[in-house]
């Protein structure tokens, strides 16, 4: 067992465990399907009464193996690998929340994440309420319904880099008996393990840093086993009471701590069909190998990056948790080290018309709809991934039209801060053209 390896161990032996004369590396399973020997066995498996594989969509060993690695980098107790990060907060969410359900959303989650929430599952009858992440917990409490299920926010919110206080919000969640969803993409199992501060579920999109080159969208659920399902079972009588679809297996009875994970995978996978491509899975397995390393140059430069800019005349501000002073710096040592991520934002004293002249100049550090990769990259959210919201919404996001999201990767950080220079002794929009003067 590698219980009580170090994150960089897990990172590199966990997962595919070969047997004698057995591939040393993790092998692709490109198969759609499993071979058994008599009718019975097959029939077993559909019931439940047996674990194995008979259908990719619903379970992979190459994509088991990989979905263990993250599961022992957050301590979980179970964990399953999604098509893309949008799937995984999906079933993460709706695993639990049905037509007539309610959820508490932090304002300042991704812009994906908030689509899907508050418009396409407002449509499937699940309602939200929006909460600021900085609210008190008595601010928080209200927030509440009768028919709440459960509590969604980022660690570390992308792009406004507000660093939840895990702490506050699971106690709100708890105090109201649902659990804690947290997504943590951005600080990644390496900078933030949010278990260990309250969170009961943790998803991730696996396309960022755990990927880490840009090769493959993917998701990623995991669960503590913290939450006592049975204990609240007329909240969550998809978990606790009998499943039609499977004979009327009751899955807390079943799996115990495994129920959330084993409902989310033979339920809504087998319904849904989001499984991750097992060649995908390969892909993430490599990236998860060097994923200590990369956070660890990542951060460094990033970190470089802020305070540089943070001196720059043509910059107005800079928000980079990791920076003593900001808002976050103290949240960010308590839950992350310090660390955070590779993700700055900044704004220019020329607004938004200089943000975008300053881009067109930038040619180390790429304008991609991506993030957290090894390559430096950059996009201004407000005209991009953002686009569909009013800038009242932008704003609630955390996300000011001025906003430049900045991806530092793992060049050398000489070549970045080079690029950044000349980029910004192009810019001539100045703070009086912006205000039309
Ligand atoms: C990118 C992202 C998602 C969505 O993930 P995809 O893999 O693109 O579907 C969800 N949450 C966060 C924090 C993200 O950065």
């Amino acid at each position: 067992m590698s219980m009580g390896y170090a994150k960089e161990t897990i990172c590199i032996q966990s997962g595919w465990k070969p047997k004698n004369g057995e591939p040393r590396v993790l092998p692709i399973y490109q198969s759609t399907t499993y071979k058994y020997e008599t009718s019975q066995q097959m029939g077993k498996l559909f019931d439940l009464e047996e674990e194995g594989y008979f259908y990719t969509r619903l379970q992979n060993p190459t994509n088991d193996c990989v979905a263990q690695k993250i599961c022992e980098l957050e301590g979980g107790v179970a964990a399953m690998l999604t098509s893309s990060g949008q799937a995984a907060n999906y079933y993460a969410v709706f695993n639990i929340c049905e037509a007539g359900s309610h959820v508490v959303l932090s304002s300042t989650v991704y812009g994906g994440t908030f689509n899907l929430l508050t418009v396409t599952m407002k449509k499937m009858g699940i309602e939200c309420t929006v909460v600021d992440p900085d609210a008190s917990l008595e601010e928080l409490n209200k927030a509440f319904k009768e028919n709440t299920k459960c509590v969604f926010a980022e660690t570390l919110a992308n792009p406004a880099l507000v660093v939840l206080d895990i702490e506050k919000f699971a106690m709100a969640a708890h105090g109201h008996q649902v659990p804690l969803i947290v997504d943590n993409t951005f600080a990644t199992p390496v900078n933030c393990n949010p278990f260990q501060w309250g969170a009961d579920i943790v998803t991730h999109s696996t396309t960022k840093y755990m990927d880490g080159h840009a090769m493959s969208v993917g998701g990623a659920i995991v669960d503590s086993g913290n939450f006592d399902w049975k204990k609240y079972a007329d909240k969550y009588p998809g978990l606790c009471s009998p499943d039609e679809s499977y004979h009327g297996i009751t899955y807390v009875d079943k799996f115990g701590k495994k129920a959330y994970i084993t409902k989310a995978t033979v339920q809504l996978m087998r319904d849904l069909g989001s499984i991750q491509s097992p060649q995908n899975a390969f892909l993430l397995n490599i990236g998860l190998e060097t994923l200590p390393l990369r956070m660890e140059r990542h951060c460094q430069n990033a970190l470089q990056v802020a305070e540089y800019l943070s001196g720059h005349e043509k910059v107005a501000w800079v928000n980079y948790p990791g920076l003593s002073g900001n808002k976050y710096y103290d949240l960010a040592c308590k839950y992350m080290n310090g660390k955070t991520c590779g993700v700055i934002s900044f704004g220019l004293k020329g607004g938004r018309a200089a943000a975008e002249e300053m881009m067109d100049h930038l040619s180390l550090a790429a304008i991609v709809t991506h993030v957290a990769d090894a390559r430096t990259c950059v996009l201004h959210p407000a005209s991009h991934t953002h686009r569909q919201m009013t800038d009242d919404q932008l704003l609630e996001a955390g996300v000011a039209p001025d906003l430049i999201r900045f991806s530092v990767g793992i060049e050398n950080v000489k070549d970045i801060i080079a690029d950044l220079e000349h980029a910004l002794s192009c810019i001539e929009t100045d703070a009086r053209m912006r205000d039309g003067k």
